[in-house]
């Protein structure tokens, strides 16, 4: 009996704050009866195995003293010198066993451009879910030392239901408590029985998932909020039957705080083009919508942030349905056959008598892309984080050698021109279908999208 052993490949990708298993594979051949078995195991290795791996891909082999391919050879040339069918055996099992030591080897040229990445994988791979703690009281117990933050002041109040308010006046830490704030100004909070002590709760956890990048921050996520807020505010003033519905109004304001969180600061492409686990998992499909959703609905399993417990079983499914569709509907990809949809609906409904789901869709995919529609000064900064962030991932493109994605290089890209194209071609067709149903949207909204285009085009 010839025994090769048994040999493993384990490959890591992990970050500064400790590592995770991205996969792990164990392969194990008995050669002599030519037999073959292979497993893909769930076991992990302890904190402080040898090797394990910080800031980067590594390639591990744990039986790393075993010479598999000098086992293999010496094998061949053992085969070689016997008859007939042992011979062809021994033989079959080597070709075998070398195809699957091919198989299972990371070559060091795409463990050295993961490791490129540095930071990123860390950022991208907090896909974990939360804690769940079934076993924990769920009462009322749970939210006695929940202190509600005051309600807003009657000026910030006022000046946030302004479609030209200006977010980057508010300090970072003031956001949870506004973005709460400006949430509870809708009634429909209070008509569908939210618990508020658990809502705030949820806020400040759903803030500290947001990463500090350059757009997608919190403060991006508070801004599509309040716009959202704006949005609903008018559309209801032109008595829209859609937004008459409480649980959508919940749906869509909860669901725009959190649409992008835990965003990792690059596109849905660049996952794709590195075959991140996250792309793997959504099969490459409006991952980081997902992604997002995901992350906000595992911590709405959390007692002590279920905001929606004082509700029925049937209730809360519907809101969080109302939840995934507006925030799948952001993935900027689904925008030009949303808008035919759009357009088809008013066509046969009449754009009074939209249904509540085409019309979550139409207010957050608008806030999300709502900033060249506000006055230059306020649009400005947000311009300057997108441009930092999509160079950012321009440069990580360079350094792996991947086609550098559209508006990412930051050689050859001029802002400018960049502006204009997004305006053109994403935020004027966007908004000219939401004008139809918020008219009120002229005055404001859309003067200032034609003089920021027209300020990009002149320069
Ligand atoms: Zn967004």
């Amino acid at each position: 009996m010839v025994n090769l052993g048994c040999f493993e490949t384990v490959v890591f990708l992990g970050g500064g704050g400790g590592s995770r298993r991205l996969s792990l594979r164990r392969w194990r051949m008995g050669a002599s009866c030519g037999r073959q078995t292979h497993t893909a195991a769930d076991d992990t290795i302890p904190d402080n195995t040898e090797g394990r791996p910080l800031n980067g891909a590594t390639t591990q082999k744990r039986s790393s003293s075993v010479d598999v391919s000098g086992a293999i050879a010496m094998l061949e040339s053992v085969a070689q010198e016997l008859q007939g069918d042992t011979r062809l055996k021994m033989l079959s099992a080597c070709k075998l066993a070398r195809s699957i030591v091919r198989d299972n080897q990371v070559a060091p040229p795409d463990a050295d451009k993961l490791a490129a990445l540095y930071n990123l994988p860390e950022a991208l791979i907090s896909t974990a879910p939360p804690q769940l703690r079934a076993s924990r009281p769920a009462g009322p117990e749970l939210d006695m030392a929940v202190q509600l933050p005051p309600p807003l002041s009657e000026d910030l109040a006022q000046r946030v239901r302004s479609w030209n308010f200006n977010l980057h006046d508010v300090s970072k830490e003031d956001l949870p408590e506004l973005c709460f704030g400006v949430m509870l100004g809708h009634e429909e909070f209070s008509q569908v029985d939210i618990n508020r002590k658990r809502l705030w709760r949820f806020v400040q956890e759903i803030a500290s998932r947001y990463r500090d990048n350059p757009f997608h921050s919190f403060r991006h996520a508070v801004d599509v909020t309040i716009c959202c807020s704006c949005l609903v505010r008018m559309a209801q003033a032109a008595r829209r039957v859609a937004l008459s519905d409480p649980q959508v109004v919940v749906a869509l304001l909860v669901s725009a705080m959190f649409h992008d969180t835990d965003h990792p600061g690059v596109m849905n492409g660049f996952l794709v083009a590195t075959r991140h686990p996250l792309a793997l998992l959504y099969n490459n499909q409006s991952v980081l919508e997902n992604h997002h959703c995901s992350t906000a609905l595992s911590l709405l399993e959390r007692p002590e942030l279920n905001f929606l417990n004082n509700l029925s079983g049937a209730d809360q499914s519907q809101i969080k349905g109302h939840m995934i569709t507006c925030v799948l509907a952001t993935d900027v990809t689904t925008h030009m056959n949303f808008l035919k949809e759009y357009r088809a609906c008013i066509e046969a409904d009449g754009v009074a008598n939209l249904k509540p789901d085409l019309i979550m869709k139409l207010l957050i995919k608008s806030a999300d892309i709502s900033n060249p529609t506000r006055p230059l000064k306020v649009y400005q900064p947000w311009i300057d984080g997108v441009m930092a962030e999509f160079f950012r991932q321009g440069d990580v493109e360079r350094t792996l050698g991947l086609p550098i994605s559209m508006n990412c290089d930051r050689h050859t890209v001029a802002t400018a021109k960049c502006q204009v194209g997004f305006i053109s071609f994403l935020v004027k067709p966007l908004f000219d279908g939401t004008l139809e149903y918020i008219p009120a949207l002229k005055d404001v909204a859309m003067t200032n999208l034609e003089a920021n285009l027209a300020h990009f085009k002149a320069l």
